[in-house]
């Protein structure tokens, strides 16, 4: 729904200023400019969605047309190390991909050793994050940011 009423806003913005791009994308120090602010005036979020909700209006107190998509703006906020993000998952389908579903990094197989010693993969993790997963099936269900203790 806050989509929706991000989408009409800037349409609005377009309106007024006819032949002009309906919106604008920001730069990635922009975007990690609006992570700290939402953050630290409005979090801690408890999913993705909010938490693009007050990253987009930080964003457009200066720039009235800029938006930024989830994936993106996720990226951007864990390269800055800024925040901390907390993980829920989900039973998925299929077997997981090469990259990591939340900051696109390379997984990395889990292995461990049984009692006949062999080694079976019991798991991915990630190098760069926190996404983590007990089987190959599990997929990222729910976001939360919060400001990174320092
Ligand atoms: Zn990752």
């Amino acid at each position: 729904m806050a989509k929706r009423r991000q989408k009409k806003e800037a349409a609005t913005a377009g309106d007024t200023d006819a032949g002009a791009e309906r919106f604008h994308v920001p730069k990635d120090e922009e975007v990690a400019v609006a992570v700290l602010r939402a953050i630290q005036e409005r979090g801690p979020f408890r999913s993705q969605k909010q938490f693009r909700g007050a990253v987009v209006e930080a964003l457009r107190a200066t720039d009235p047309k800029a938006t930024v998509g989830e994936a993106r703006l996720r990226h951007i906020a864990l390269r800055s190390k800024m925040i901390h993000l907390e993980l829920d998952y989900r039973d998925g389908t299929g077997k997981i991909e090469e990259e990591c579903p939340v900051c696109g990094g390379q997984l990395r197989k889990v292995r461990n050793r049984t009692l006949n010693k062999k080694t079976v993969v019991t798991g991915f993790e990630c190098p760069k994050c926190v996404y983590r997963t007990p089987s190959e099936k599990m997929r990222p269900a729910r976001y939360q940011f919060s400001a990174r203790r320092l």
